[in-house]
């Protein structure tokens, strides 16, 4: 279908981004890769009167390892881009992974961190993983910046902590070489029906503490908060499979839909839940 009409503007920097925002209130939209929006306006589900690009914007581009270690990632960096960062690959393997394993060529050569985050996508594979790290989302907006913790970013079906006229600046966390992403993927679209994404802390073969998110099983990222407890000072990898096992019991809602039941999801999320408890823990 044919979107319904639309003005465009290319923002030239983020503080022209924000008063473009301010000044085209609730028709206003930012546009990154547009591989979510531009899908959703093709089927009139969205119908933005105003589209503000942000997608060139170098203010909300790079990598960077920070003066306290973390690492940070602007907005605008593409999935290609995120998959094929050196810094990533030594510090924070599991971040690369992800993006590389995002949809096909064209979705990771357009989409970007910060569209995947703002928009949500139950699907959607980076939010399990920043939960898992326990990132920082960076926030500006007319108020000025703030930063959310994303296990508090997400909070629904497309529904995250940002106000109308915020912008996601970048997503911040510290390196982490113990963990790993796992995901039962949609054949077509690559979207996870379940994906897990588990960080461990690791002392000789036990894990002291670990922090573990899902995607896809239900309406957005969230913690497997009984996984967790069950890692910690559990023995690793043996004891991985009984820690995940109810993995999908302590799920309050779970998607259902043609490409699996509720049962299905419930199931698969303690499967995924132990591969990538497996996967982390093998780079201890
Ligand atoms: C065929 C296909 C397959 C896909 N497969 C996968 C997959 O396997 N895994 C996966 O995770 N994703 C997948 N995606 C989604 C893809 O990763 C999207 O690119 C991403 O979710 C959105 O990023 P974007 O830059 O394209 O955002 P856009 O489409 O440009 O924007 C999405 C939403 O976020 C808002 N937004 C964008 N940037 C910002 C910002 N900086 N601050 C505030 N709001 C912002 C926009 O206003 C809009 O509401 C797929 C998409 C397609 C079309």
């Amino acid at each position: 279908m044919i979107p319904t009409a639309f003005d465009y503007r290319r923002a030239t920097s983020v503080a022209e981004a924000l008063a473009l925002l301010q000044e085209g209130g609730p028709e206003a939209k930012l546009l990154a890769g547009g591989h979510s929006l531009i899908p959703m306006m093709k089927q009139r589900l969205a119908e933005p009167g105003l589209l503000i690009d942000i997608g060139g914007l170098d203010e909300l581009r790079g990598i960077e390892e920070q003066d306290d270690g973390d690492i940070a990632i602007g907005a605008a960096m593409t999935h290609a881009e995120i998959a094929a960062s050196e810094l990533l690959r030594a510090q924070a393997p599991i971040v690369a992974e992800t993006a590389a394993a995002i949809g096909d060529a064209q979705v990771r050569n357009r989409g970007t961190i910060g569209g995947s985050l703002a928009h949500a996508d139950p699907g959607a594979d980076l939010p399990a993983v920043m939960v898992a790290l326990d990132a920082t989302i960076a926030i500006l907006g007319p108020n000025g910046d703030r930063q959310v913790a994303a296990e508090d970013f997400f909070q629904d079906i497309l529904t995250v902590d940002l106000e109308e006229g915020e912008i996601v600046t970048g997503v911040c966390f510290a390196p982490c070489r113990s963990a790993a992403y796992a995901k039962l993927e949609q054949r077509a679209s690559k979207f996870a029906l379940v994906g897990v994404a588990a960080a461990l802390t690791l002392d000789g073969g036990s894990c002291s503490s670990a922090r573990v998110a899902v995607t896809g099983a239900s309406s957005h990222a969230q913690r497997l908060g009984g996984v967790e407890d069950a890692l910690a000072g559990a023995s690793l990898p043996d004891g991985a499979a009984s820690a995940a096992a109810g993995a999908g019991d302590g799920l309050e809602f779970v998607n259902e839909d043609l490409h699996g039941s509720e049962g299905y999801r419930r199931a698969m999320t303690a499967v995924f839940a132990r591969r990538a408890i497996e996967a982390a823990a093998g780079r201890g």
